[in-house]
């Protein structure tokens, strides 16, 4: 192709196409194991150690997906749920579900017992994985569980078949028939809003976590090679953790060193420790760096790249971070749960990169985009605001059981809607630069305002409601709440609050609340939420 614009406005990647495998039976977990990195160290537990070589990953896989088989009857296309933290274990148990050609759902481990539940129910989990600690989150479901994790037994609790992870890696693996699985299965449900409504389960295929690891890895202008080392701190349910810090770092021979759990000053004495090369973060922790004082007692000097993604960072602080750590490269990368993590990062080993340090960076190799008018969703020229839509391999299959949501997100020429706002600039540079959609980012983690709204409208002394996002410093956004109480009801903020907060797990809460007396809605009644966010803006003189 010359040039990276077509005349009918299709951006295509600056970088070189690359290879996809087309095999129509390859499978994320052969695609994974092919390269043989034998007794490479691949997944290290920060706190204890205790770690796996490739060579233990890989038969911890096949024993796993044998006792699943033979003592759990999991098959094909069946869908496990796994509630954990962070561990070496989650990308065993992904691999042996997927191996099988079943399905796994992640869900976040602060979500409520009824949270967990709805996503069961809607995704049709069979099986769930869970921790001694989490289960209390599935206490009376139906279900059989497998405990994993430091301890196996929970006393009192009473589910269904309950199995110990430990017996069920003691299968023989022999005698498992051989599962036809295609690249266009899918291989995982991962929950997002999408441009509006509650949370929908995204179907991910084989084909599309395949297609992320070749994108990134075969096409990249990075700096990874095996000998790497990557911080695995960010949350393995969703698929910034899942699909480019762990599947794609494992498909490349890279050890991961896992944190369970978050913790500023542990992420530092463990980039020490492990002497870590490249720290995948999102925008709250490169805030603090850019501002925590603490970061000049520890040694950070085997840092190569800190790349942040998943919600809005400024320039500045990018820029203070860099000052403060110079030898390392530092760059933001833009995506979403439904293109599988993959869609533009920023390259590093070009002439003008320095010039556009700050941005989004340019489009993932076989990526295609465009910048529409959201009016008439006719493509705009470089550097116009507008809507992005984005092809290519690593998009979503769709929405579990939903056709509306789908073919709302997903045109019938292949294009993703994403409902962010950008621009690109001449040079294929792409911008965030707000979004259309309903969306909120708590500290990078999804909220959707709709799944909020209705729990407003259940309380019997709201009336009406709207939830927004409100700029916030180091979290982002913070949600919050345009409340019309009901004609003399004396409910204040505070007891707004309280009542969400009991409802909902805590990154999802009501962080801020504001009264009016009707909220403002389109002729179709459609809530503006733009003139919510330009009203909030005024109250604080933001
Ligand atoms: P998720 O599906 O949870 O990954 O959320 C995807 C959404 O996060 C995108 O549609 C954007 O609204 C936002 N997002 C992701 N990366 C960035 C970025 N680099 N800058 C601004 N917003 C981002």
């Amino acid at each position: 192709r010359s040039g990276y614009r077509s005349s009918d406005g299709i951006y295509f990647s600056k970088r070189k196409p690359v290879w996809i495998p087309q095999a129509c039976d390859l499978d994320l977990g052969s695609y994974v194991f092919a390269p043989q990195f034998g007794d490479k160290k691949a997944l290290m537990d920060a706190p204890s150690g205790r770690h796996l070589t490739y060579d233990q990953l890989e038969r911890q896989v096949r024993a796993l997906a044998a006792g699943l088989y033979k003592c759990l009857n999991v098959r094909q296309y069946d869908v496990v749920m796994l509630l954990s933290p962070n561990c070496i274990e989650f990308p065993v148990i992904f691999l042996a579900v997927v191996s099988l050609g079943a399905v796994l759902t992640t869900v976040h481990q602060a979500n409520t017992a009824g949270e967990v539940q709805k996503q069961m129910k809607d995704s049709g989990t069979r099986l769930i994985f869970t921790t001694a600690a989490l289960t209390e989150k599935i206490a009376g479901f139906d279900l059989p569980v497998v405990i994993f994790g430091d301890d196996e037994v929970v006393p009192g609790f009473s589910s269904k078949p309950i199995h110990q992870y430990t017996e069920l890696l003691r299968t023989d693996p022999y005698g498992v028939p051989r599962v036809k699985i295609k690249q266009h299965d899918t291989a995982a449900l991962l929950y997002s809003s999408g441009t509006t409504g509650t949370s929908k389960g995204v179907v991910l295929t084989h084909r599309n976590f395949i297609s992320l690891c070749c994108m990134l890895n075969a096409g990249s202008d990075e700096t990874l090679s095996p000998d790497d080392v990557l911080l695995l701190l960010l949350p393995m349910f969703h698929v910034y953790g899942l699909g480019i810090c762990t599947v794609a770092s494992l498909a490349r021979g890279i050890m991961l060193v896992v944190m369970p759990q978050f913790d500023f000053v542990n992420m530092l004495s463990t980039i020490q420790t492990y002497r870590v090369t490249h720290l995948p973060l999102v925008p709250p922790i490169v805030i603090g760096l850019a501002k925590q004082d603490i970061v000049f007692k520890f040694d950070l000097s085997s840092l190569v790249q800190i790349i942040s993604g998943a919600a809005p960072l400024g320039k500045e602080m990018l820029e203070a971070c860099a000052k403060r750590l110079p030898t390392v490269q530092f760059k933001q990368g833009y995506a979403l749960t439904e293109s599988t993590a993959g869609c533009t990062t920023c390259p590093v080993n070009v002439d003008d990169a320095a010039a556009h340090f700050g941005s989004s960076g340019w489009l993932l190799p076989n990526m295609e985009a465009m910048v529409v008018d959201p009016n008439t969703n006719q493509p705009l020229p470089p550097t116009k605001e507008g809507e992005l839509w984005i092809r290519g391999p690593t998009i979503m299959k769709g929405y579990l059981n939903n056709p509306k949501a789908t073919s709302e997100s997903l045109d019938k020429d292949g294009w993703l809607h994403t409902g962010d706002l950008v621009v690109i600039d001449n040079d294929g540079y792409l911008d965030v630069k707000d979004r259309l959609k309903e969306l909120i980012k708590y500290n990078a983690f999804q909220v959707a305002p709709a799944e909020l709204e209705a729990l407003l409208l259940s309380h019997p002394a709201v009336l009406d409601c709207a939830v927004i996002p409100y700029p916030d410093e180091i979290s982002g956004e913070i949600p919050m709440a345009w409340i019309v109480r009901q004609p003399e009801q004396q409910l204040n903020e505070d007891e707004i609050m309280d009542w969400i907060a009991k409802q909902v797990a805590p990154y999802k809460k009501v962080r801020k609340v504001a009264f009016v007396d009707a909220i403002p809605k389109s002729a179709s009644g459609k809530i503006l939420r733009k003139d919510l966010v330009q009203l909030s803006r005024a109250k604080s003189n933001l």
